[in-house]
């Protein structure tokens, strides 16, 4: 079936204001640089990394939700159910999805400019599963305004959100509008899988700078984080800039609390089976007899066991951690 015509009104960063404006923009003009080009990434080790901990999570909690799914067999393959990856971006856990033999896959981002390179890089090759794809501010606006109802009408089996939840905790309306499009749309026994920053580690690294320091930032040549003042800590908006070597440079993020995370999740049927932080998600999986050699697959270790990544880029990696929810 047709997907809907990519927008192709004024660029976004007319259309958001403020911290969002910054955000859609700064992913929006990050070029989508091919697979060869990636592989000379200074932080290659810590991307592998990263792509290897989504693999596991779709892997453990995904796969099981999708093989149980009731929308099945109706993949150009054979493949069954139906995903949603919500602040998607260009695309980059096309080929995961492809490898959980979904049949239907929703990609949504509010970054239009990434959306259309989605598309295209969906469209370079032939596929196992049918997707559709949207731009739409995920956090502000309904699911339904970006996808037709009958599109909607069988329900999610999962609901993907990597690496960008945490840009919905500006705000309590946002992250219930978040919540909202997660989970009403998403079946029950379905899973809700994501990454997010490690808020505790992330705010016990603001507790130890000297009393006296005016830059409340901290890091190293990988990652850096800034913080704007010591005390003021409010559930929602509570603001830091993040840049990432060769990834992120220097965006509003806001801090998501685990424990607030959860409370808010529960008024939307949505329980916690899994949080693990990405260091432990390393020493807990490495010998495990299809992640482990998957991590050299993946380039993460080579066959020697050795790492791809060095002390700084390990150390950005324990920024995040992982998580899934099932729907009851
Ligand atoms: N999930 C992708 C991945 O793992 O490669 C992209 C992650 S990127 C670090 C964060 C993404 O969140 C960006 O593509 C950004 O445009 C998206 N994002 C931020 N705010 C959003 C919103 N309000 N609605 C939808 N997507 C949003």
């Amino acid at each position: 079936s047709p997907e809907p015509e990519p927008h192709r009104d004024e660029p976004p960063s007319k259309k958001h204001a403020g911290d969002v404006g910054v955000v859609v923009d700064h992913y929006n003009m990050r070029p989508d640089v091919g697979v060869v080009q990636r592989e000379t990434s200074p932080i290659i080790g810590l991307k592998s990394f990263n792509n290897w901990v989504k693999s596991v999570l779709i892997s453990r909690f995904a796969h099981p939700a999708l093989q149980a799914s009731k929308v099945g067999g109706r993949g150009p393959r054979g493949g069954r159910g139906k995903v949603l990856d919500m602040g998607c971006g260009k695309g980059g856990d096309l080929t995961k999805w492809g490898k959980a033999r979904v049949a239907e896959y929703f990609g949504a981002d509010i970054a239009a400019v990434s959306i259309e390179q989605a598309r295209s890089r969906f469209h370079e090759r032939r596929n196992p599963f049918e997707a559709t794809f949207a731009a739409l501010d995920c956090y502000s606006e309904p699911l339904s305004k970006a996808f037709p109802p009958a599109k909607l009408a069988a329900p999610f089996d999962v609901v993907s959100m990597q690496f960008c939840m945490h840009y919905a905790f500006e705000s309590i309306q946002k992250a219930r509008c978040m919540l909202e499009n997660v989970s009403r749309w998403l079946r029950k026994g379905g899973v809700f899988v994501g990454t997010i920053p490690n808020a505790e580690q992330l705010l016990a690294n603001l507790d130890a700078l000297p009393g006296d320091a005016e830059d409340l930032s901290f890091g190293n040549d990988v990652y850096k984080i800034r913080f704007e003042d010591r005390t003021n800590r409010p559930v929602f908006g509570h603001k830091y800039w993040f840049y990432l070597q060769d990834a992120v440079e220097n965006v509003p993020e806001y801090i998501v609390r685990w424990d607030n995370f959860v409370q808010l999740a529960a008024e939307y049927g949505l329980h916690p089976v899994y949080k693990e932080e990405f260091h432990d998600i390393f020493s807990e999986h490495q010998d495990h007899a299809e992640f482990g050699p998957l991590m050299v697959k993946m380039k993460v270790v080579d066959s020697n066991g050795e790492s791809a990544m060095d002390e700084a880029q390990w150390e950005a990696a324990n920024i995040y951690i992982a998580f899934a929810f099932e729907k009851r």
